[in-house]
């Protein structure tokens, strides 16, 4: 690649010179490039005034060079063909071209002879091999740029709604965006709005007006406006943006993009609870079958007794019209009452009931025979899991002296242990030096071979079974006296954290508690496992202690006092189940 020079001076002020000006007005592109009247400026003072060029035509251009078809440089290249332009003057190669096509059109003008030069302020492009290969190179990376710049948007974006928010544009009503302390940007709420639409949501939830009313209320009482920009804004929400305001799931956690469902870090309008409601109420949810993150008690492998087939979960709306209170099922194309027409969302009031199931997935018995189990209602569910949970529970003070016992015996067991432990090991080593006895027997030639291969293979028998038994040693010291805690932990604290716990922490208790669950005549049943099966004998012993301690008064300072006690979950997962005794509970239990 040539300088500017002397010589090329004279080259240049014999050519037709043009120079082509092109910055894209898509920022993505040339966000940080020099703009047009700048590139102008640079080619004048660098090129033009300082060779003393004339008569040099101008092609503007305001587009991306990502694609084929610029119209300007279709002109620019024609005049080329045409032999009216043969030396282009660019602020960088870059400027020409952004896609293959283009690019090797150039070099293509150039090879044929039509094309002399392309002079840049960096230097010059001419008709030789080396040149265009570099001319070429420079349009390749200008590519690349473009592709890596394009990956590199994506790329932020996706990292930006993992993180849970939205990455940039217009945002719906209620959001804003802001820069965190760390000079990101993020989204907030919005604290003109926000407050407002969530006071109008609750006017629905509350049942105490349509949402049509609330709306009203919004605008008219309380003086909504939205959001201002350039164009639009300033004026009351309206009814479209209402009811998408309502029925957008971003809004009690989870966005929903072309790039998947993220969970939102901005914050909500209302809970998942009360979304689903406000769906029943707009006429739009109906049953619907509830995954694993939903409910508890799915992904449990839970079984029908009738037909083994899986246990799902399940949720039905009902709704009695408040015109003539008829109850209907919220099926999914019923958006009104069916007697009386009215549409649920202008009903006033409703009553809107919500019911949550436990549903075999019945599959048809040998001979087409139907399955006749019946679902089972979560509240039902939870009470006969409530008893069970019962019938194993220790009080506090109860558990403290059993853990303060085994803690005790564990040292007894450890000195033991450690006993076992320095016999196994001194065998071993005595092994060992047998082996090491008969090789030395070998070579002084004192045994025959035959003899050491018999005695050697006996001895490593032995010593395998050796090595066996310390192995299993160790693992019994591991396990027993944390299984023993976290089995007496469990028991003291399940059932608070059944009633108060989240889904994952319910569906661990359910998993700890027993194995092989299956609902057979409105009935949980389950393998309980083996340490539970123990505690259910226990408390009958425990009885009288039971007495003594006021166990009333036990299970108030445990339901009082649940942060002084660390989750218990992930109990006995080492555990492999012993399914035994599969049992039922009475319901009647209490
Ligand atoms: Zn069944
Ligand atoms: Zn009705």
């Amino acid at each position: 690649m040539a300088f500017l020079d002397y010589n090329l001076q004279q080259i240049l002020q014999q050519s037709k010179p043009a120079k082509y000006l092109r910055k894209s007005t898509s920022d993505r592109e040339d966000k940080q490039m020099r703009s047009i009247e700048g590139q102008d400026k640079d080619l004048d003072e660098e090129i033009i005034t300082k060779f003393n060029l004339k008569g040099v035509k101008t092609v503007t251009e305001s587009q991306t060079a990502f694609k084929e078809g610029r119209p300007q440089f279709n002109a620019l290249t024609q005049e080329i063909e045409d032999g009216n332009i043969d030396v282009v003057i660019v602020w960088h190669a870059n400027r020409i071209s952004r896609n293959y096509a283009d690019g090797g059109k150039f070099v293509q003008l150039m090879s044929d002879g039509k094309l002399k030069m392309v002079v840049t302020p960096h230097g010059i492009f001419e008709n030789t091999p080396r040149d265009k290969e570099y001319l070429m190179n420079e349009f390749t990376r200008a590519t690349r740029d473009s592709d890596d710049k394009s990956e590199a948007v994506k790329r932020g974006n996706r990292t930006k709604l993992k993180v849970g928010y939205i990455p940039s544009g217009r945002l719906s009503e209620g959001l804003m965006h802001v820069k965190n302390d760390k000079d990101v940007m993020i989204n907030d709420s919005d604290p003109d709005r926000f407050p407002l639409i969530q006071k109008a949501i609750k006017l629905v939830l509350d049942q105490t007006h349509t949402p049509m009313e609330a709306l009203a209320i919004l605008n008219n009482e309380w003086g909504y406006q939205t959001k201002k920009t350039k164009r639009t804004g300033g004026n009351p929400m309206s009814k479209s943006t209402w009811y998408k305001t309502l029925s957008d799931p971003k809004w009690h956690g989870e966005l929903h993009r072309r790039e998947g469902v993220f969970n939102t870090q901005f914050p909500k309008l209302l809970t998942k609870e009360e979304y689903e409601k406000i769906q029943v109420i707009l006429g739009k949810t109906s049953t619907r079958r509830l995954n694993k993150k939903d409910w508890p008690y799915t992904g449990l492998g839970m079984v029908c007794g009738g037909c083994n087939a899986t246990v799902i979960m399940d949720e039905k709306w009902q709704i009695i019209c408040s015109a003539c209170k008829t109850k209907f099922h919220k099926a999914k194309d019923r958006n009104s009452c069916p007697s009386c027409g009215i549409h649920i969302a202008e009903m006033e009031q409703p009553t809107i009931l919500h019911y949550t199931w436990l549903m075999p997935n019945h599959r048809n018995l040998p001979e087409g025979v139907e399955c006749h189990q019946q679902s089972l209602p979560v509240i039902n569910f939870n009470e006969q899991l409530d008893a069970l949970l019962s019938q194993i529970f220790i009080p506090e003070s109860i558990k403290n002296w059993a853990i303060k016992i085994l803690q005790r015996e564990n040292t007894q067991e450890f000195q033991d242990r450690t006993m076992i432990k320095n016999n196994l090991q001194e065998l071993d080593r005595d092994i060992q030096k047998q082996i090491d006895n008969l090789l030395d027997s070998l070579v002084k030639e004192l045994i025959a071979q035959e003899e050491y291969q018999k005695k050697k293979e006996m001895l490593l028998l032995e010593q395998q079974q050796v090595r066996k038994k310390l192995g299993e040693t160790d693992k019994r010291a591991d396990n027993w006296l944390e299984l023993s805690e976290r089995t007496f932990n469990f028991a003291c604290y399940a059932r608070y954290w059944f009633a108060h716990g989240s889904n994952q922490e319910k569906r661990e208790i359910l998993s700890t508690l027993g194995t092989n669950l299956m609902i057979k005549d409105r009935k949980l049943l389950l393998y309980q496992r083996k340490p539970f099966q123990i505690l259910n004998g226990m408390r009958e012993k425990i009885e009288i202690l039971l007495n003594v301690y006021e166990p009333d008064e036990l299970i108030d300072t445990i339901s009082q006092n649940p942060s002084a006690h660390p989750l218990i979950p992930r109990l006995l997962r080492s555990r492999d189940s012993n399914p035994n005794k599969r049992i039922q509970n009475p319901l009647s239990y209490r």
